[in-house]
């Protein structure tokens, strides 16, 4: 090439990146990260629009994961942020997530980190003009919870509805549903049924599989490793797990490792898991790295577990 071309060969270069659609950087150089590969509107959709923990790491937002349908979506917890990931995920294109469009909750249990977007969830969508009631599923304490929220707001609610906004005078109603294990919701897009995981002293957590047109979906909630998930991924498509780092743990303190192996599960024990429930693709969430990076934490599993498995970011869509 002459010094000409080379110039132009690099001013195209040069353009085509300045115009390629937004990319999440996710590993530095060199180092192979597994990326989710996009999946048509017409299927059943996976966004993972928190994949965070209590740690308020910026880069992960609060627990929180829609499966959607026909353009319906249906959200799994509301994490801090659950809002804010949905608009952004709307705005890169998954039209299911339009706000007036999140009426169909399903929380597995009531800690912080799952519940902090709750009032987000009931209010924001409703200044957006979502007009349907939110519809909640989950354990004893949530109608009680709810209430709490709604009391909370009863001077917010009063204004729009009788002030200058006009604000419509259904969309921040929520009908909660406290459930027990077995099937505890069906519409013409999904089957959802829940069942008991084992999370510590909490005495409801829940896990939930996801019954589509075209896939199985189980997701774990918080627990520790559970018969139950194994029971109910045989068959899955997707098993959505939580996992923490078997090497992170170890640099963890005695009262800290008690608590994490009583109520939530290690990457040596997610594998064994896998091995039993064989997903068609086990998904990382919820991930505790405790300064390990997350290729160790996908080597940690692989080490007992030769399936599919992918380590998922927020906005992520499987
Ligand atoms: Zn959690
Ligand atoms: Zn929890």
């Amino acid at each position: 090439m002459t010094i000409r071309s080379w110039l132009k060969f690099g001013l195209v270069a040069f353009a085509l990146v300045a115009i390629a659609p937004e990319v999440h950087l996710r590993a530095s150089p060199g180092i192979q990260v597994d990326e989710p590969s996009p999946r048509s509107a017409s299927k059943t959709q996976i966004v993972f629009l928190g994949t965070g923990t209590p740690n308020a790491d910026p880069d992960r937002s609060g627990p929180a994961v829609a499966i959607i349908v026909n353009d319906q979506p249906y959200l799994v917890d509301f994490g801090p942020g659950v809002v804010r990931r949905a608009s952004l995920a709307f705005r890169n294109g998954i039209t299911g997530l339009a706000l007036p469009k999140l009426t169909r909750a399903f929380v597995t249990h009531l800690h912080s980190d799952h519940t902090v977007g709750y009032a987000d969830l009931i209010f924001t969508p409703w200044v957006m003009e979502r007009k349907e009631p939110l519809a909640v599923y989950g354990p004893r304490g949530l109608k009680a919870m709810t209430g709490h929220i709604l009391a909370a707001y009863k001077q917010d609610i009063d204004v729009r509805l009788h002030g200058l906004e006009h604000a419509n005078p259904t969309g921040y109603q929520v009908i909660a549903h406290e459930i027990r294990p077995g099937l505890i919701y069906k519409d013409t897009n999904v089957t959802v049924k829940a069942f008991l995981v084992r999370h510590g002293s909490w005495k409801w957590a829940f896990g939930y599989r996801f019954e589509t047109p075209d896939r199985t979906i189980v997701i774990s909630g918080d627990t520790a490793p559970a018969d139950s998930i194994v029971e109910n991924c045989k068959p899955c498509d997707v098993l959505i797990h939580e996992v923490y780092s078997q090497a992170g743990f170890a640099t963890r303190t005695p009262a800290w490792q008690q608590y994490h192996s009583h109520f939530h599960t290690s990457s040596k024990e997610l594998a064994e898991l896998a091995r039993r429930a064989k997903p068609g693709m086990l998904i990382l969430y919820h991930q505790l790295f405790w300064g390990m990076t997350e290729e160790s934490l996908l080597v940690e599993i692989r080490r007992g577990y030769d399936g599919k498995v992918r380590s998922a970011h927020d906005l992520d869509v499987y």
